[in-house]
């Protein structure tokens, strides 16, 4: 059943309370008044009885036909009918009958009352008057004979005064039961209202509002309420602002993590997972909260991953590398969650993208091994020829003269790699510390004077170096560095290209950069070897490179030195046709 409001239960219960106490009030005050007027008739009728029994002349008490004129003489008024009878019930005299035709009375209340000596009182329907009347009887000794005096009145003359009292009682009582119902009413109001807007603000707080205050005037239970209310408001705003601040830094740094975490319930389900996480993996389906972590990734070795961790909780590292995801490898490790309890709730993933350092861990043991490689042959060239000019007593001086010129090319080519080697390390060293000071020079001029360094061996192949380059183009440079730069890339192109062939130089501003390429006309790269081709020691033709006495190295101090300018290199080739070199940097 649905409840009442307190105004449907407070009212009505007034009412009520009004209504019956209106009615036992008048049920008790009718019948009191009742029993008054009762008690004030009968003492006036005994009054009355005492005088008609004084009146009576004392001689003539056995003379019925005096007794009886007697009745008929003594006029009380209001009706008042006098009977007087023998104590054995014979009517010997009645005011308004004559006595030999009524009955014995001897068994009428009154009558048997008065007969003990008792005051009798009876009210009853009188069939020699056809009316209800109230009866009076008692008994007095006059002159040795005993007589009952019955006095009687008609009982309407009764009732009308006591309907009247009645009448008035119940008008009484409606104007009071009216007062009393509208400040029934007003009470209720005043109770409930206060219920009612409390319980109105309360449901604001309940829904969100917990900076909305409750002001209410009222009793002082009501105002006691509303101030536990708005304090219980303001602690739950209070503990919620903390609550809040703490999940938003907690989301603030799962967010700014580079590792990847996933937390999952004890069955494997997401409960919390960071962009990180989502990035590794390559997932892009948003809402991931609920779902089993196994359905969200495709790699079985990292299903297998979780499945056994969920399953064994056995804690442990591992790197799994992702074919489908670029051969990307991810390491991973596990954790159990558990809350302040020690209960075990859930389990916590970290993973992070060890591609790159994996890479490097690759790139430095290709290098080792490059280094030692490039090296080892000048090595063993120049042992090879040391050895020969020692067991074999040579004396044939242009032969001598001969080995020690391979000895001393050889010695050349290791002097060169570990110049290149050393330019790169020191490269590498500015990049990271980035102290270098660019300052912003006429790029023209710096390209000019590159070109003016590869010159000699440009006319020793008749090769035409042609510059196209806006006189005013200026970026932030160093000079030396970006000199070196460029002077890579023209002796590269001047080594690959043919004899009487042309090379040409351009710088132009692309948006907010300075483009610098050179062109050839040499016998170009195939497309395999472009992304690699500025790594150390990588060269597309290794004799061909030797024999120039290229390094290796030459490119990939181009890309430092583009880095160190804030910029890049690219390369754009075509077998047959030659190719572009192009370093970009910024002009501001
Ligand atoms: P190297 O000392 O061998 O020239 P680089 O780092 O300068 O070393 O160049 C790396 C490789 O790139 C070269 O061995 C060569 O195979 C290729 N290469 C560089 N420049 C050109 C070019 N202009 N035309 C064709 N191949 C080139």
């Amino acid at each position: 059943m649905k409840p009442f409001s307190t105004f449907r239960v407070v009212f009505p219960s007034f009412l009520l309370l009004i209504v019956l106490s209106f009615i036992s009030l008048y049920l008790f005050i009718s019948t009191e008044i009742k029993n008054f007027y009762y008690e004030e008739k009968t003492n006036e009728l005994l009054v009355h009885a005492e005088l008609i029994a004084n009146s009576i002349t004392p001689e003539k008490i056995n003379d019925a036909e005096y007794i009886n004129d007697f009745c008929k003489n003594v006029d009380p008024g209001a009706n008042i009918r006098i009977t007087i009878i023998e104590s054995n019930g014979q009517v010997i005299g009645d005011s308004h009958e004559e006595p030999g035709v009524m009955d014995n009375h001897i068994e009428r209340p009154e009558i048997i009352s008065a007969v003990n000596n008792q005051i009798g009182t009876a009210k009853r329907f009188s069939n020699t008057l056809q009316k209800e009347m109230l009866y009076f009887a008692r008994l007095y000794n006059i002159n040795n004979s005993s007589i009952i005096i019955r006095i009687s009145l008609p009982d309407e003359s009764l009732d009308a005064t006591l309907n009247l009292l009645q009448n008035r009682l119940i008008l009484g009582g409606l104007i009071i039961l009216l007062a009393g119902t509208i400040l029934s009413y007003f009470i209720s109001k005043i109770i409930a209202n206060p219920i009612i807007k409390l319980t109105d603000q309360v449901h604001h707080i309940r829904i969100g509002n917990l900076r909305e205050r409750i002001q209410l005037k009222g009793t002082k239970e009501i105002l006691s309420l509303t101030e536990s209310f708005n304090d219980l408001a303001r602690q739950l705003a209070d503990r919620i602002d903390s609550i809040t601040v703490q999940s938003n830094e907690q989301k603030a740094i799962l967010t700014s993590l580079i590792e990847g975490i996933i937390a999952t319930d004890n069955a494997g389900k997401i409960i919390r997972i960071n962009p990180a996480a989502k990035k590794i993996l390559s997932i892009e389906t948003e809402n991931l909260i609920g779902k089993n972590i196994s359905s969200v990734v495709q790699n079985n070795d990292l299903i297998n991953y979780f499945e056994q961790y969920l399953d064994k909780h056995d804690r442990g590292m591992q790197e799994i590398t992702i074919p489908q995801l670029k051969s990307k490898t991810i390491q991973l490790y596990a954790a159990e969650l558990r809350d302040s309890e020690q209960e075990r709730i859930g389990s916590l993933f970290v993973l992070s993208d060890i591609s790159q350092i994996k890479k490097l861990e690759r790139i430095r043991q290709d290098f080792v091994a490059n280094v030692s490689h490039e090296l080892k042959t000048p090595i063993t060239t120049i042992k090879g020829f040391v050895e020969t000019l020692e067991a074999v007593k040579i004396k044939d001086k242009k032969t001598i003269k001969k080995y020690l010129n391979f000895i001393g090319k050889n010695t050349d080519r290791m002097n060169y790699i570990v110049t290149d080697l050393l330019e790169l390390s020191r490269l590498e060293q500015q990049e990271y510390d980035t102290k270098i000071s660019l300052k912003k020079q006429n790029l023209k001029l710096v390209i000019e004077a590159a070109i003016q360094e590869c010159d000699f061996q440009a006319n020793k192949k008749s090769i035409n170096i042609k510059l196209d380059c806006d006189g005013n183009l200026m970026a932030p440079l160093d000079i030396g560095l970006m000199t070196q730069a460029i002077i890579n890339l023209i002796e590269n192109a001047i080594h690959y290209s043919k004899e009487n062939s042309e090379i040409l130089l351009t710088a132009k501003k692309v948006s907010n950069t300075a483009v610098i390429s050179v062109t050839d006309h040499g016998p170009g790269i195939e497309t395999k070897h472009l992304t690699r081709l500025f790594e150390r020691f990588y060269r597309v033709d290794k004799s061909r490179s030797r024999k120039y006495g290229g390094t290796g190295l030459g490119l990939a101090i181009v890309k430092h030195i583009a880095n160190i300018h804030n910029g890049n290199v690219s390369v754009e080739s075509k077998v047959g046709e030659g190719s572009i070199f192009s370093i970009t940097i910024p002009t501001k």
